[in-house]
């Protein structure tokens, strides 16, 4: 009865949760709770990321149970995962990408701060991902950490213009913020926005097209503030829309439903009326 209810205390603006991880331990010992309190704070729509095929079937199961709110899934090596890519591993990831709620390959790319992966691994395992959702025909959702020139690199060179992406929990500058764009994708951001020492990405909150927007709370990871350090859940993207909303001097409401309208143009899904 006493659990908290991010969000919920400003009246409700329709948004969506580009990305977060519903499957991992402390967000799916409650997903009927997240996804009610999601849903009670205008959150009509949430992607979750597996980040390896460990916890795809997870992923997609979460995706295909009955939720107030629409759940999406992708799939993909996460760069900290690309030492456990195995020869082949394309065929088993195929099979995945092919399933009913699947939308998007991800999530894939670089990761310099933490290099839990050997680098010449993570871009080799990002080049495959890149290739195997071209002949998809899918979208990718790429992660870069202190690694854009090397993403960009590897986006350039292997066309991931064609299918398209996002840049999710954008960290980076906004020379790379402007490359991605360049190639067509969408930039989403995360509750960083919000932290004191992230001024220079309030910079590139303001220079990305209205059009090429999202918004995500990568839960349950990086609560925006007052709630730094807290497990996260989808129910914040809604104080991520409105510091992205303050920082650009948009009005909420509508830069919501641009945001949804972006969201469901990158999955490249018509909204649907709510399964329940
Ligand atoms: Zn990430
Ligand atoms: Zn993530």
């Amino acid at each position: 009865m006493s659990a908290p209810h991010p969000g919920a205390a400003s009246p409700s603006i329709a948004c969506v949760d580009s990305h977060a991880h519903l499957a991992m331990k402390s967000l799916a010992c409650d997903i009927p709770g997240i996804l009610a309190r999601a849903a009670a704070s205008g959150i009509t729509d949430v992607l979750t990321a597996a980040t390896s095929l460990e916890d795809a079937p997870a992923t997609i199961e979460i995706a295909s149970s009955d939720a107030p709110l629409r759940i999406w899934a992708a799939v993909g090596f996460h760069p900290h995962e690309a030492k456990r890519w195995q020869e082949g591993e394309e065929e088993r990831l195929a099979p995945w990408l092919r399933r009913e709620r699947v939308v998007a390959l991800g999530e894939i790319g670089l990761d310099y701060h933490y290099d839990l992966s050997p680098r010449e691994a993570q871009r080799a395992v990002l080049r495959r991902q890149v290739c195997l959702a071209r002949r998809l025909g899918l979208p990718i959702i790429v992660h870069s950490r202190k690694s854009a020139s090397d993403v960009a690199v590897i986006l350039e060179e292997e066309g991931a213009r064609d299918h398209g992406g996002v840049i999710h929990c954008f960290t980076e500058d906004a020379a790379f913020a402007r490359r991605c764009l360049d190639l067509g994708f969408y930039v989403s951001f995360s509750g960083i926005v919000t932290f004191r020492t992230a001024g220079d990405l309030r910079g590139v909150v303001k220079i990305v097209p209205e059009d090429r927007l999202l918004v995500e709370t990568d839960s349950p990871y990086l609560a925006p503030m007052p709630h730094r350090g807290e497990r996260n859940e989808p129910a914040r993207a809604a104080v991520v829309l409105q510091a992205v909303a303050a920082i650009r001097g948009e009005n909420p409401s509508r830069l919501g439903e641009t945001i949804r309208r972006n969201f469901h143009r990158f999955i490249r899904r018509s909204e649907e009326r709510p399964r329940s």
